[in-house]
């Protein structure tokens, strides 16, 4: 059943909106977690990672189609196949979530995810695609890396795989106007690239998308209404940020990845020697989980600054794990942020969080308690 917040944690949650300006959204795919979300009191999604909605069970074979298709014929029709499905993906959770943000992140596994490894995996799947199983085997060697999470992923693979953007487009921009129709509340979606290190890569990828939303602007008679911006989750993209602010309406950090990528540890196989290093003093806590104020954080910080310097409205949120911290959080409120955006079940959190932090920055301006009074 439906989670519910009442009585007095209820009571207190309305407080603590009451006194934050720092606004709580979620990191959902399905529309079990946007309900999550929403009676937790999350204010939009902040994060749709797509890709897992690639992952669905009996989609497996087509996701890998799309991949290792050796034509774009071929690639096209796996493409074809996906596209419905994941436009009522999205039409679902638009429609759950009409009326509250929704930003739709182009797909970003790492390509390894998508692969085969057993060997019969591999029979079948040369059988499933038509493809010589010699040519199959030189096709994911072709493919292989050493390390997939600074590999091919990210906005990498919509440039070089860039039908599969534009089908991910088409669903998002045709379920947006889908679930405009059905609601009748006006639904703008927010497109996300992943993993931007440069403007040029983030300008090819709007261009993809701008181009499919004019395709269906024809289509349709509507022309559908969309925002884009990117993830800003590698040191290069923090420091272009001036440069990416031209382009993009939006930056969210993905301060997973870019805690990985500043530290230069993995994310996935840190947290063992952390430990040590947390218990030897070398480090006030686990990056990974608190953001690293001086590191990390000012590199968050500096992005803020020079991307607002390009564009005053640039809207700034924050979608990796910290987003979820009230350690961070703080340090969100503090440099700006406009959002964080954490899981559903940390939703709570962020709110209590948020309000502590305005108390905090109320108190250094010496106007403690005005808005709790009020
Ligand atoms: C991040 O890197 O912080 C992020 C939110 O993206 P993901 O965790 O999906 O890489
Ligand atoms: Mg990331």
């Amino acid at each position: 059943s439906q989670p519910e917040l009442t009585g007095a944690f209820a009571t207190l949650m309305d407080w603590a909106d009451g006194i934050r300006t720092l606004r709580v959204r979620a990191n959902a795919e399905t529309v079990a977690d946007a309900n999550i979300a929403r009676a937790f009191g999350a204010e939009g999604i902040g994060l749709c990672r797509s890709e897992h909605m690639f992952f669905e069970s009996g989609r497996t074979g087509l996701v890998r189609a799309m991949i290792l298709a050796e034509t774009v014929e071929a690639r096209r029709e796996a493409l074809a196949a996906l596209l419905p499905l994941q436009r009522a993906d999205f039409a679902r959770l638009f429609t759950v979530m009409a009326g509250h943000p929704v930003t739709v992140r182009l797909l970003d596994p790492p390509l390894h995810e998508f692969l085969p490894r057993a060997e019969e995996e591999i029979a079948a799947l040369a059988g499933a695609l038509g493809m010589a199983e010699d040519r199959l085997r030189r096709r994911l060697e072709a493919l292989a890396e050493a390390n997939p999470m600074l590999g091919h992923r990210g906005c990498r693979l919509a440039i070089t795989f860039p039908e599969i953007a534009e089908m991910q487009a088409r669903a998002i921009l045709d379920a947006a106007l889908d679930a405009a129709a059905e609601t009748g509340a006006a639904v703008v979606p927010q497109i996300m690239v992943p993993l931007v290190a440069s403007r040029a890569e983030f300008d090819f990828v709007a261009e993809r998308v701008r181009i499919v939303a004019q395709a269906i602007g024809r289509e349709r008679g509507a022309a559908p209404h969309y925002e884009i911006g990117t993830m800003i989750e590698l040191p290069r993209a923090a420091l272009r940020a001036g440069a990416i602010a031209e382009s993009a309406a939006f930056f969210s950090f993905g301060t997973n990845d870019l805690t990985q990528t500043t530290y230069g540890i993995s994310r996935d196989d840190a947290a063992a020697f952390l430990r040590a290093y947390v218990e030897e003093g070398l480090m006030p806590h686990d990056p990974f989980a608190t953001l690293d104020h001086e590191g990390v954080g000012e590199l968050v910080r500096m992005a803020a600054e020079r991307g607002r310097a390009t564009r005053p409205d640039l809207e700034l949120g924050i979608c990796g794990e910290h987003g979820g911290d009230p350690a961070s959080i703080r340090f969100c409120a503090e440099i700006g942020l406009d959002y964080v955006s954490c899981s559903p079940f940390r939703v709570p959190i962020a709110r209590l969080a948020a309000a502590q932090a305005a108390i905090a920055a109320e108190a250094r301006t010496g106007e403690i308690g005005r808005k709790a009074a009020e």
